[in-house]
């Protein structure tokens, strides 16, 4: 079969292979590249996934989508470092589980996409020996995970764009403090002002002439696609006779749709829920069919407080824009901050399991997905470790959560950034001087 290629979703941008899809991130029609078709796993893979590695499943599942342009044995060592932490699927009470992805370096889920882009870009750029600058605008997780995958990577500058005073404390530092080829902005605006000033440099020529820019956003396909692997495991770990219902805290749509493109692979699901807080387009698209940006408004589960989630066209593109299909598919449930912090304090009561606000909003929306289905099962993606939130996550319980070994030295550390505004012109000056 011939290999994969990239199309646009706005459909203006000519095909691509994996390389240029990744070294670009948006395509120039700034659209999101999308597979040109969605391999199907063999039977056998299911069938023999118990048996099978994490590197082994990585390799397989990811292998179609690479075109040949990495060879087979760089690709599989870039699987075994991507995955080389632990996923596992722990029991809360009899119908829900937490796949708990926030074993890596930055104790979030966002670690496997950024290990395995940042190997990827690095291999590429060794080949073309080109310098390349990854911009990224993050809600906190991204670009900690982005800026450790990348720390020390030659030929790589990576400058983030946070929202000032919108992110956690453990996060901030995560950030700011490695130095070396990674610089930190502080913007006085939202999450949403650093993403438009992201995309607005991507569409600037003048700049793009002076710098050779990429993203590390999960619009980037080297950090979405491998989003799938960790789905398998939780499947290598599933118990339940009947295949599980899969809940996932969305914000920016990367990873509940990394899930489902696992899925029309041929992952067993019997459903999808979507997690929102009350940032929510997505439950509005559902019921209407038509899909309104919102501002997007604070909250605890600050990840997903995202009111044009970038991902949701390749949603569209995956289903082959069926709204029936999709709904047919996916649920969605919205959870106020108010809910968040009572299911954090019942979940730690009742069974001594301590959850972050993002893992909270994925529990409630799968209990009230599960109460209208009572003989199903399923699994919430746990998509950091609740140390990240301490803020939010100690005032809730009344007590102090132990720090992880990984995250002591951290602490005391000093936070290094650059306060910009959030007019595009402020980044520009940034990335033009220097
Ligand atoms: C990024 C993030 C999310 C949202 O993931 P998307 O892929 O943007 O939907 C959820 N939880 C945490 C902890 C995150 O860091």
């Amino acid at each position: 079969m011939d290999p994969i290629k990239y199309y646009s979703t706005n459909k203006q941008s000519p095909l691509v292979g994996f390389r240029e899809a990744t070294v670009r991130g948006q395509a120039p029609d700034r659209g999101l590249y999308f597979p040109d078709r969605i391999p199907k796993l063999a039977d056998d893979f299911i069938a023999n996934l118990k048996r099978l590695s994490k590197a082994e499943i990585a390799y397989q599942v990811i292998h179609p989508y690479i075109g040949g342009e990495i060879p087979d044995s760089e690709l599989y060592k870039i699987c075994e470092e991507t995955v080389a932490f632990d996923f596992p699927l722990r029991k809360i009470n009899n119908r829900i589980y937490s796949l708990e992805l926030f074993h890596g370096p930055t104790l979030a889920f966002k670690d496997v996409g950024a290990r395995f882009m940042s190997r990827c870009l690095g291999y590429f750029s060794r080949q073309q020996k080109q310098k390349v600058t990854v911009l990224v605008a993050t809600s906190g997780d991204t670009g900690s995970a982005v800026a450790n995958g990348f720390l020390g990577v030659d030929g790589v500058d990576v400058v983030i764009l946070y929202p000032s005073g919108k992110v956690s404390k453990v996060q901030e530092l995560q950030l700011t403090t490695l130095g070396q080829n990674i610089t930190a902005l502080e913007v006085a605006g939202t999450f949403d002002d650093c993403q438009a000033m992201v995309k607005h440099a991507f569409a600037d020529t003048e700049l793009t002439a002076h710098r050779f820019l990429t993203s590390a956003n999960s619009i980037n396909v080297a950090r979405w696609l491998p989003q799938q692997f960790y789905y398998f495991y939780a499947l290598q770990q599933w118990q339940g006779d009947e295949a599980p219902v899969i809940c996932v805290p969305s914000g920016n749509f990367g990873n509940v749709c990394a899930g489902l493109l696992a899925y029309v692979s041929g992952l067993p699901a019997s459903h999808f829920v979507v997690a929102c807080n009350v940032n929510d387009t997505f439950s509005d698209y559902l019921s209407t069919a038509s899909f309104h940006p919102k501002t997007a408004v604070p909250t605890i589960s600050n990840a997903m407080d995202v009111g044009n989630p970038s991902n949701f066209v390749r949603i569209l593109e995956l289903f082959h824009h069926d709204h029936e299909l999709i709904k047919k598919t996916i649920s969605s449930y919205t959870v106020s901050d108010k809910v968040t912090a009572e299911t954090i304090a019942e979940v730690y009561q009742k069974y001594h399991y301590l959850l972050d606000p993002h893992g909270a909003v994925a529990y409630r929306a799968l209990d009230l997905y599960l109460n209208e289905f009572p003989y199903q099962k399923g699994f919430i993606l746990e998509t950091a470790h609740p140390v990240k939130f301490a803020d939010v996550v100690e005032k809730i319980i009344g007590e102090e959560i132990a720090i992880p070994e990984s995250i002591k030295g951290l602490l005391s550390l000093t936070k290094k950034s650059k306060l910009i505004g959030p007019e595009y012109n402020e980044l520009k000056e940034y990335l033009t001087g220097t």
